[in-house]
């Protein structure tokens, strides 16, 4: 059917084409007016901004996943508050049994980190008293063993795995190893080894035990200074590229503090950049 609307004559033609005319001119007017206001450069800016978000969101490709460890929490160490304050996931490692240990385990996780036991235990080559009371030493039995790793797990709220402070010795033992890993089995919790000994039997146990095990590849903070600190995170970040995944662990205290948190801050961009993506430890136990 014929629409009468578009039967037109030409004089109503010619009112059409004086109305388009009329309407372009009023556009131009318009357009110049926003240009005299400056309102066609906030526009652009705008279209600028809109343009960087939709960059921004673009999915990144995801070349490997990273694990920061953050060792020696509960004493309110050196670049607590730094550390904590990293806008990404960190797994704070806390050191049962001391004045902030709970403090510690609160303020982390209500920054958004994870939050493991730090157990301390015994060294071939140490101060004793670096353990501080409730150490794993190689001569406490089995049961004692076992019941000072319950009290770490009451000790420390949020906790959802274990690894070790210090524990060249401990480490190599394997009814020691046994004892604490029957208590983080009974906890569905997981076990980092930070292989503080080449000889350790962490990973041999847990795996008896069907315990999640995972292994620190790089300590960040052995060479106290941002740019040695940055030099291993970017080697962390090359080895999660290579295989998947990688575990750092810097610490908080006298031996990292604030140093560590600075570096760690200054490299996110650059490891995010790379393909990293920073996860917590239990992120890479599945
Ligand atoms: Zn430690």
């Amino acid at each position: 059917m014929k629409n009468n609307f578009f039967v037109v004559t030409l004089r109503k033609k010619k009112i059409v084409y004086f109305m388009l005319a009329l309407l372009a001119l009023v556009i131009l007017l318009l357009t110049a007016g926003e240009l005299q206001n400056k309102r066609y450069d906030t526009l652009g800016n705008n279209y600028k901004k809109i343009a960087m978000v939709f960059i921004q969101r673009q999915p990144r490709v995801m070349k490997g996943q990273v694990a920061i460890i953050i060792d020696d929490f509960g004493n309110l160490g050196n670049g607590t508050k730094e550390m904590l304050a990293i806008d990404r996931p960190l797994t704070c490692a806390i050191i049962p049994f001391l004045p902030y240990t709970k403090e510690d385990a609160v303020l982390a996780h209500g920054n958004g980190h994870e939050i493991i036991i730090h157990i301390p235990m015994e060294p071939h080559v140490g101060n004793p008293k670096w353990l501080g009371e409730k150490g794993i030493t190689t001569n406490l039995s089995t049961e004692q063993i076992k019941t000072i790793i319950r009290e770490a797990v009451e000790e420390v709220p949020f906790a959802v795995g274990v690894n070790n402070h210090m524990g060249s010795k401990a480490t190599e033992d394997s009814r020691v190893m046994a004892a604490i890993i029957q208590v983080v089995k009974e906890n569905n919790m997981y076990i980092v080894d930070s292989k503080t000994s080449i000889n350790s039997v962490v990973k041999k146990i847990a795996e008896e035990y069907n315990v999640p095990i995972l292994e620190r590849a790089v300590f960040l903070d052995n060479e106290k200074s941002v740019g040695a600190i940055k030099k291993q995170l970017k080697t962390l970040g090359e080895l999660a590229i290579k295989d998947g995944s990688a575990i750092g662990i810097g610490h908080v205290g006298p031996e990292g503090g604030i140093i560590t948190a600075t570096a760690i801050k200054e490299m996110i961009p650059q490891l995010e950049k790379m393909g990293i993506e920073i996860v917590p430890v239990s992120h890479l136990t599945k």
